[in-house]
């Protein structure tokens, strides 16, 4: 497309050329022709007759002079029949007329004539205007009577055959322009944009599956080096990505394995030291053990923490997608919060813009934890003052499901934030102020995680800080929303999942290897009411499963002898009911994907340790095994 228009100025320049020349050239015959007629026809019939007047010794006898000069006469007016050219003479010394062929007679203006020698005469030619008409003339001199002799004829035909050759001249300019570019596009097409094509296409490939690649283009030119050097480099990101990956793995890997580790006895102490504090203490001894406990949840949550952001950094963590109300999670986190709040003398407050009666489609379980952050610092950092959590959609919500951006924002009285640290405030283990470690404690991790959350669903978070007055931080996340049409079935089940209740008695296997967690995870069960049996090996658990009279399994993952999937898979093997037993893994692996691989394997539900008296019942009554016994007695 682009060579058109090029292509059209050029061929139009060279047209205009070319349309000149012709038209000089067709003018430089017609003159031509004219001043040959002069020469060669007119004069030669006027000397002939002047020549036959000397042979005759009859030059100077006026009758015999008009005589042959009317023959003269005569003659050009045939010849101006035969030829369509006029003739006109006229007397040199009084400038009148002699003779004309034309019906009006003119003395023709020969002043800007050009001139020429032909047959040894000057003849004068040129263009000139006749009773409103355009005419070609041709003239010369005749001394011996005194006269000059004018051929003319009209310019008519000749200006029509160059309004001709112009028109011929653009067509042509044309036709060609239309010709050369489907060439040169279709060369172009062949040469250039199909190779680049191809090159494209490759590009595209590389960057969706980062593999080598093959360009079929046997070239020779740049376009050829170019597809090679995209083919080697793509070779080369392959073998990158798989390094990359290949350390990811392992880096994951190293994670999971670390986190079992530490999360195994992290829950031992825990555990422990919550059944610590049930046992009769003294004060001192009270006191020790809810330090304690107080430090091995603040080791979880770091071991959380840095768990979380590896993770996200390692591009794991997925977003997970459910419909849930916003509304009733904010006002869950509220009071879950608030006792915080209270005990920092602060007050916490909420509000919501058209959330009410509204389904959210995101990741809750990313946007609590963006929220608990936030609210938990704007706590931490506030005394005596007041923390907002105020919410909103964009958009109105309708009946059917829609894109919409989620705003929340979390607003302290708090001590603020020096504008210099807040530039980096986001940036990993950075805190505001080293003192801050030391008073209010801290990894400086929290905020990291937010906000690489918040951009994992689309969003963002943003702060605006005064120090001395307090802190702001937005929170924004891509979500779907529409608006909850609540049917009794959903009401019903609201009532049942709020009023149902474990039975006491229920018979709990307790698979578990390690002692002091399996005394945890007992005693935690028996806070539920449960009769436990434990076993600390898969084969028994499977064993005594087959032997009957379990209502529920908690299957430790690691385990010696036989590990927990091997043992479930057996299970779910066994024939009858006891195949249908529900099993719930216990395990230190906080990443869903194993989660995933346990479910495969046939467990029901699967609890993190370090496991605690709600996740056991919240797991239990999800199962709804409370009340399949409670239906089976
Ligand atoms: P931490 O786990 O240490 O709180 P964060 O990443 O959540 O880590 O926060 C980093 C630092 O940002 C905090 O140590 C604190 O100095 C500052 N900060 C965060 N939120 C607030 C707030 N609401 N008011 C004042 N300072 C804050």
């Amino acid at each position: 497309m682009i060579y058109i228009p090029i292509l059209l100025i050029g061929m139009t320049v060279t047209g205009y050329w070319a349309y000149l020349t012709a038209y000089d050239s067709v003018r430089e015959r017609e003159y031509q022709l004219l001043t040959q007629t002069l020469t060669l026809n007119v004069l030669e019939i006027i000397n002939e007759r002047r020549e036959l007047l000397i042979e005759s010794g009859l030059e100077n006898v006026p009758v015999f002079r008009d005589a042959y000069q009317k023959e003269v006469f005569e003659e050009l007016k045939s010849l101006q029949q035969a030829t369509n050219r006029h003739f006109a003479i006229v007397d040199k010394s009084t400038e009148s007329i002699v003779f004309s062929t034309m019906k009006v007679p003119v003395v023709l203006n020969t002043q800007d004539a050009s001139s020429a020698m032909i047959a040894s005469r000057t003849v004068a030619f040129g263009e000139s205007n006749v009773n409103d008409q355009d005419v070609l003339f041709a003239c010369a001199e005749f001394n011996p009577w005194n006269w000059k002799v004018t051929v003319l004829q009209p310019a008519e035909p000749l200006q029509s055959s160059l309004f001709t050759i112009a028109w011929l001249t653009f067509l042509v300019t044309l036709l060609a322009v239309v010709i050369v570019s489907l060439l040169m596009g279709r060369v172009t097409q062949i040469l250039v944009v199909s190779p680049i094509e191809k090159i494209k296409s490759a590009a595209s490939r590389i960057a969706l599956d980062h593999k080598k690649v093959t360009i079929d283009l046997q070239q020779n030119d740049e376009l050829g080096a170019l597809a090679r050097d995209v083919e080697a480099m793509s070779g080369e990101i392959e073998q990158y990505v798989d390094e990359a990956q290949q350390a990811n793995r392992a880096k994951t890997d190293f994670l999971a394995v670390m986190s079992h580790e530490i999360r195994t006895p992290l829950n031992g102490i825990q555990g422990l030291a919550a059944l610590l504090l049930n046992t009769p203490l003294s004060d001192k001894q009270k006191q020790y053990a809810s330090d304690l406990k107080s430090s091995a949840s603040i080791l979880a949550t770091v071991i959380n923490d840095v768990l979380d952001l590896s993770k996200i950094e390692s591009g794991m963590s997925e977003v997970d997608v459910t419909e849930f109300d916003l509304d009733v999670m904010l006002n869950e986190l509220v009071t879950l919060l608030g006792t915080n709040a209270s005990s920092n003398n602060t007050r916490l407050v909420y509000k919501s813009k058209n959330l009410e009666s509204v389904v959210v489609i995101s990741d809750i379980t990313k946007l609590r934890q963006i929220i608990i952050n936030l609210v938990s610092n704007a706590i931490k950092f506030t005394h005596k003052g007041t923390v907002s959590i105020s919410a909103k959609l964009k958009e109105s919500s309708t009946e059917n499901v829609c894109e919409n951006r989620l705003v929340i924002a979390v607003k302290d009285s708090g001590i603020g934030i020096e504008p210099d640290r807040l530039v980096h405030i986001f940036d990993k283990f950075t805190q505001s102020d080293s003192s801050i470690t030391r008073e209010y404690g801290g990894t400086g991790l929290g905020l990291a995680i937010a906000k690489q959350l918040a951009q994992l669903l689309g969003g963002d978070i943003n702060v605006v800080s005064k120090v001395g007055e307090g802190s702001c931080f937005t929170v924004t996340a891509n979500v779907q929303s529409r608006l909850k049409v609540e049917t009794s079935n959903d009401l019903a089940s609201v009532r049942d999942a709020n009023s149902a209740k474990l039975p006491a008695g229920l018979k709990v296997l307790l698979a578990e290897d390690n002692a002091i967690n399996a005394v945890v995870a007992q005693a935690l069960l028996e806070q539920l009411d449960c009769v436990v049996e434990h076993v600390d090996n898969g084969l028994k658990a499977a064993a005594r499963v087959e032997e009957g009279g379990i209502d529920v399994v908690f299957m430790d993952v690691h385990m010696p002898v036989m590990d927990g999937i091997e043992a479930t898979k057996r299970i779910r093997k066994l024939s009858g009911t006891l195949g249908h037993t529900p099993v719930i893994g216990l395990t230190a692996e906080a990443f869903k994907e194993r989660h995933t691989v346990f479910k495969a394997a046939g467990m029901n539900d699967i609890v993190t340790k370090p496991v605690t008296v709600d996740a056991l019942q919240e797991s239990l009554l999800k199962l709804a095994i409370g009340q399949e016994v409670t239906d089976n007695k």
